[in-house]
């Protein structure tokens, strides 16, 4: 999900006069401020995602303006970071208290509708999420949007509630208004004369949602160095073998929180996409290692070889995969790569899989019946399920100690013929169909592109007829027969 460095999301609450510590934004290769501001201020280089930025480095309070020009010098320049693209200078305030607030979106639930989600806590600051008990949890409908009186009878027991209540207006209308999927400000400073700001804030966006006047504000170019990772390029070859389809990976860079779930996603569709990203947006405990879109109608073949190389994606605790949805992605086709695509890595994942679509129910049976032969924990879902309830199991499948096995070999030599779109080697095994009859491999074919050659004892390819890359043959060769038919999908060679 993109997400906004913090000196655009000031720009969305300043739109809603929400109180804001001072500050200026210095974009990269334009001249520092003359004068430079008073110190002492907080320097931030502005990376659109990055996470951990005290970690890094990038956030600096300097004392003396020898120190800013500096410092800022140092942070608009190519680092290990990559290019920023520019620095906040905000001002320090002396605060003698700290909240947090946030806004998401909420699925609703029984007798409620969805909409968004106020939490507020008043003990804001780091390790906020380990203090998730003092969250107040304030449901809102996004077409009705509360005020303040609404926000403040919220908040009873609060001193100072009708403050906080107006605070708080302005930041849920911020929200609805850019219809964000989660807004945060954390630190809220308490100013020793009661008044509320914003001291840091993040906005996370689904692109498909941002208006067309609202473009180039929410248009993440970042020029922060990003060679594509080994997975990217992998990818990019699959795509160049198999054009037809969608098939989308980015790695995430930001390093994720040590105590956090690493998961995988190979999520099919724009749907699949957004509704992962809805429910796991703002959580600290569940990291994405990935932005994934895999649709379109593309090929099992297609399927299995994106999947393989999601599962080599090293760090990652389990794999979440989530079906189309739509009418044109068949799931059992998608089920019967995702079977193949555990049995044959060496590096598989427990996985959580929600089909949805053609056949999910297939897709679903065949998944569940293969199972128990497979090295890892699997848990299959329907499109009733929304990711947020597969979110919550994530802990019970995940693990720590990624598991690494002697995969299903793979079968070796020349073909007994090959595919070229989608690319993909037969091989026929006769020993292991003694029978004069076709094996059932052939009649499974949805396209009739298989054919019995019963003089030469052998599989051959139908003239004209087109391989749509579903590899039924192969689930059944498998399922019902004795394995006599396998299909090499071989990966793209991509150095490291
Ligand atoms: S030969 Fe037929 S069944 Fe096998 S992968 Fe191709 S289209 Fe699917």
């Amino acid at each position: 999900m993109p997400a906004l460095p913090e000196y655009k999301t000031r720009i969305l609450l300043a739109d809603s006069k929400v109180p804001m510590v001072e500050g200026l934004f210095v974009a990269a290769g334009s001249e520092l401020p003359s004068p430079l501001p008073k110190p002492p201020v907080y320097l931030k280089a502005q990376i659109p995602g990055a996470t951990s930025r005290a970690a890094q480095g990038l956030v600096r309070r300097s004392d003396s303006v020898a120190k800013i020009e500096s410092d800022l010098k140092e942070l608009l320049s190519p680092g290990s970071w990559g290019q920023a693209e520019g620095v906040l200078i905000a001002g320090a305030v002396k605060m003698i208290g700290e909240y947090y607030a946030a806004c998401m979106l909420e699925f609703g639930g029984t007798g409620r509708l969805p909409g968004g989600v106020l939490l507020f806590s008043t003990r804001g600051g780091s390790g906020v999420e380990e203090r998730s008990e003092s969250l107040r949890k304030i449901h809102f409908s996004l077409l009705n949007l509360p005020t303040a009186a609404d926000l403040t009878r919220h908040l009873t027991g609060l001193e100072n509630a009708h403050t906080i209540g107006s605070f708080l207006e302005g930041f849920c209308r911020t929200f609805a208004n850019y219809k964000l999927i989660v807004l945060e400000a954390n630190p809220i400073g308490v100013l020793e004369d009661g008044s509320l700001l914003v001291v840091d804030c993040r906005a996370e966006f689904e692109n498909q949602a941002v208006s067309k006047t609202d473009k180039e504000l929410f248009s993440v170019t970042s020029s922060a160095k990003e060679e594509k990772s080994r997975l990217e390029r992998v990818v990019d070859k699959i795509n160049e073998g198999d054009p037809a389809g969608t098939a989308f990976i980015r790695e995430e860079r930001a390093l994720p929180p040590e105590s956090a779930w690493r998961v995988a996603t190979n999520l099919c569709g724009g749907g699949g996409k957004m509704l992962w990203e809805m429910a796991t947006g703002g959580r600290q405990d569940i990291f994405s290692m990935n932005e994934s879109d895999t649709s379109g109608g593309l090929s099992a073949f297609k399927s299995y070889r994106v999947l393989r190389a999601i599962l080599e994606m090293e760090g990652s605790h389990v794999l979440l995969l989530t079906g189309s949805g739509m009418g044109f992605q068949n799931q059992y086709y998608l089920a019967a790569a995702i079977w193949k695509g555990l049995r044959e890595s060496p590096t598989p994942l427990p996985a959580l899989l929600r089909f949805g679509g053609t056949d999910e129910d297939k897709g679903r049976e065949l998944i569940e019946k293969v199972a128990p032969g497979l090295p890892v924990k699997v848990k299959t879902y329907l499109p009733h399920t929304f990711p947020n309830a597969m979110v919550d199991e994530i802990g019970k499948l995940a693990t720590k100690d990624r598991i690494k096995v002697k995969p299903t070999p793979q079968p070796e030599g020349e073909p007994s013929f090959r595919v070229t779109v989608p690319p993909g080697d037969f091989f026929f095994y006769p020993d292991k169909w003694p029978s004069n009859e076709a094996p059932p491999c052939v009649a499974a074919c949805p396209k009739n592109v298989l054919v019995w050659n019963a003089a030469k004892h052998a599989i051959e390819l139908a003239e004209g007829a087109r391989c749509i890359g579903c590899l039924m043959c192969e689930v059944v060769s498998l399922l019902e027969s004795n394995g006599e038919l396998r299909i090499r999908l071989d990966m793209p060679e991509v150095t490291r």
